[in-house]
């Protein structure tokens, strides 16, 4: 046998050509199972396949260039391309093994088979290409070795290609440290492979002539092999800082655009859905409620005294209650449920609900829980909702009909005295309709001279005569007769009616008021209620004093009643417009008190002279522990500030005991004579001087 030298620097450039073929393949397996189209896919298996099947090829020439025998050699161009052939093929069925999402065991063994079969047949092929003749022959153990040897190297190589396919800034030194182990298996098969072969002496070369030969060879295939390497890593490189920029692009707009969505579909301040969302989820519930023949509720809340706390503490406090408010509805929702903000202070909540009662439940339950005090920039904020509740399908069966009716009950739980919730009933569509009908009536109705005041008497408790009567507006139409505030007021304020229609009350009023003067009784006042837009509608002052004039009426005979709210909203403002007020000597009285958010500082510096307390804290007294104690306090901070205190609503003698018992001025109340005509009134009056004559506590007499 001759002996086979090796030439020491072609065997290490062998190594390097290997481990650049090992990191090109893991490199390209990534590249592949991380591209987004088919097209890439192929691309970048077709460029790795023969990238790193020219590397193992390269690794493998040089090798057998690095191996000098005593007699010249040459390579036949075919078998030796045929050989690089094999590489690539090996090399294409090795990375598509590889690129598939999983690698279970059967995958690897064939993988591992074929890749390590092909670069045994590579490395057999290009063996011979030399075309030695006699024969090389081979030690059958050493070949079986380097077959072995081939296909656990390809194994060990698939394995951590595809674990590392999935690209980390980390997994860099980890592919290098696994392209150095593959790097030396493929080398450790070549030559295991090299020594197994045994060139009898007297060998010959058989591809000499017209065959590939010499040492030249050696560095031209090594540059080639390296820069085909190094090509496709720095190619590689680039698609992955060029991927990795996209992927961070794609990433912050898949962020964005969910923001964007969120902020699309959601009310800002409450974070609930919007109107959008909530359209888009009712269509649902129909869609679904149909097919499964089921029912369900819409809800719509709507915040009672909400304006109140605006005016009171600004709107950033509002905005900061609106959002607590959110939190507590959306909290309150089972997962299939929706509440959404559809306005400034009104909710529409779509509910799942078996049957009438449940819905009932479900909307009692949301009114206690806005009823809880709110805590907001360090106040106790108390608020309640009007509730309605429409059925689908009893009550209608598209998503804008469910919405309407829902509000149409909500305004007759409001208009029913607030903090209620009213189911839709048929009744309330007609509603709807007659108020355009009313309001086209209600136009005509100054001219038509239809509005009359009613009065109500006032009493003082101590010494149990009438001081005064509040003039009540009514509209006589006629074609629905005699209409109390309620009816139209909201009406005639939303339609700019009511500035024109307050002057025709304070005129009356004072008229009214001079008349009495007239006929002995002048201690009477008279008290005409301002609504909002009135106290903040410039020709107040003026029609004030007109008012006076023309009826010659003592300024100290007339009171302005306005809510705490109005006084409360724009402190200053009110401020000035009351002191104007008072120096003109007319009376201003806060009505409603205790409904409003008064800041104490401020109606300390009012220029009222008397405080209303509200209806709906006198009705539960004595017998609610909470209305009875506020109603002391309110009397107790009346006194303190000087001011006149008047219970409204006074409808039972045990009420009007308990306002005996807390030393308060004044009542007003249906138990002492509800509103009437002025023509009746002196006759009302006369009736309650009777009931109050009657001490009805002996610390009163
Ligand atoms: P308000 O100023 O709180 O007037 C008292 C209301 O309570 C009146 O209702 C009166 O009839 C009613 N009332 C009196 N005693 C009792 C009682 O013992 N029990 C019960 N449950 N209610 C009692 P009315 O006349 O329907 O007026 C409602 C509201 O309309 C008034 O509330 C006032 O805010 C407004 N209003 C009335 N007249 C005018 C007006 O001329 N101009 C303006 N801007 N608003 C008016
Ligand atoms: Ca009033
Ligand atoms: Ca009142």
């Amino acid at each position: 046998m001759y002996s086979v030298s090796y030439a020491m620097p072609l065997v290490l450039a062998s190594l390097l050509v290997a481990v650049l073929a090992a990191y090109t393949a893991l490199d390209l397996a990534a590249r592949i199972s991380s591209a987004r189209s088919v097209q890439a896919r192929a691309w970048w298996l077709g460029g790795g396949a023969l990238c790193m099947g020219v590397g193992i090829w390269s690794m493998h020439f040089v090798g057998m260039l690095a191996a000098s025998l005593p007699v010249p050699v040459a390579y036949a161009p075919g078998l030796t391309l045929l050989s690089l052939l094999i590489a690539v093929a090996a090399s294409g069925f090795a990375l598509y093994m590889v690129s598939s999402a999983e690698l279970p065991a059967w995958r690897l063994g064939v993988g591992a088979l074929g890749m390590g079969g092909g670069v045994a047949a590579m490395h057999y092929t290009g063996m011979a290409a030399m075309r030695m003749a006699p024969f090389i022959q081979y030690d059958p153990w050493l070949v079986l070795l380097s077959i072995v040897i081939a296909i656990g190297a390809s194994g060990a190589a698939l394995w951590m290609a595809f674990k590392l396919r999935l690209r980390e800034s980390r997994s860099v030194w980890l592919r290098i440290g696994a392209a150095c182990v593959m790097g030396a298996a493929i080398c450790g098969m070549h030559y295991t492979g090299m020594a197994a072969a045994g060139f009898p002496q007297g060998s010959l070369c058989g591809a000499l002539p017209g065959g590939w030969s010499g040492q030249g060879l050696a560095p031209l295939v090594i540059v080639a092999a390296v820069a085909v390497l190094t090509a496709a890593i720095v190619l590689s490189m680039l698609d992955m800082r060029f991927d990795s920029h996209t992927d961070s692009l794609l990433s912050s707009l898949s962020r964005a655009h969910g923001e964007i969505a969120f902020l699309a579909l959601h009310d800002s301040l409450t974070k609930l859905p919007n109107r959008l969302l909530l359209d888009r989820r009712l269509e649902v519930a129909i869609r679904h409620a149909r097919r499964t023949d089921q029912c369900f509720a819409v809800l719509f809340l709507d915040l009672d005294g909400f304006k109140a706390v605006n005016d009171a503490f600004g709107h950033q406090t509002g905005d900061r209650l609106l959002g607590l408010i959110g939190h507590r509805l959306g909290d309150a929702m089972r997962p299939r449920d929706t509440a959404a903000r559809v306005g400034g202070d009104e909710f529409i909540v779509v509910a799942a609900a078996r049957r009438r009662d449940e819905a009932a439940a479900l909307a009692a339950r949301l009114g206690a829980l806005m009823r809880e005090v709110f805590e907001v920039d360090g106040h106790l904020l108390r608020i309640s909702a009007s509730i309605g509740i429409a059925m689908y399908p009893d009550d209608a069966s598209t998503a804008s009909d469910l919405m309407s009716r829902a509000d149409a009950a909500m305004y007759r739980a409001k208009s029913g005295g607030r903090d209620a919730q009213t189911f839709f009933d048929p009744s309330m569509l007609v509603n709807a309709q007659e108020d355009l009908q009313l309001l086209a009536e209600l136009r005509e109705a100054l001219e038509r001279r239809e509005f009359v005041l009613h009065y109500q008497p006032k009493f003082d408790l101590r010494r149990g005569v009438a001081v005064g009567a509040e003039a009540l507006l009514r509209w006589n139409s006629p074609t629905r007769g005699l209409l109390t505030p309620e009816r139209f007021l909201a009406l005639a304020e939303h339609a700019g009616l009511i500035v024109p229609i307050g002057e025709w009350v304070l005129d009356e009023a004072c008229r009214q008021a001079a008349a009495w003067h007239a006929t002995g009784h002048d201690e009477w006042s008279v008290a005409v209620n301002l609504s909002a837009l009135q106290f903040d509608h410039p020709g107040l002052v003026d029609a004030v004093g007109d008012a006076l004039r023309r009826h010659e009426l003592p300024p100290s005979s007339l009171v302005l009643e306005i809510t705490e709210s109005t006084a409360m909203r724009n402190v200053e403002s009110s401020m000035a417009i009351l002191e104007r007020i008072d120096a003109m000597g007319v009376g201003i009285s806060i009505d409603d008190f205790g409904t409003g958010y008064s800041s104490l500082l401020y109606l300390k510096r009012l220029p009222a002279r008397e405080l209303k307390i509200d209806r709906g804290f006198i009705r539960d007294i004595p017998g609610d522990a909470d209305d009875t104690a506020i109603v002391s306090a309110i009397v107790a901070l009346a006194q303190r500030l000087q001011l006149r205190v008047v219970a409204e609503g006074v409808e039972t003698p045990a009420q009007h005991e308990h306002l005996v018992r807390l030393q308060c001025d004044c009542v007003q109340g249906f138990l002492f004579g509800a509103a009437t005509a002025a023509a009746d009134f002196a006759r009302v009056v006369e009736q309650a001087r009777q009931r109050l004559a009657r001490p009805v506590h002996p610390c009163a007499a």
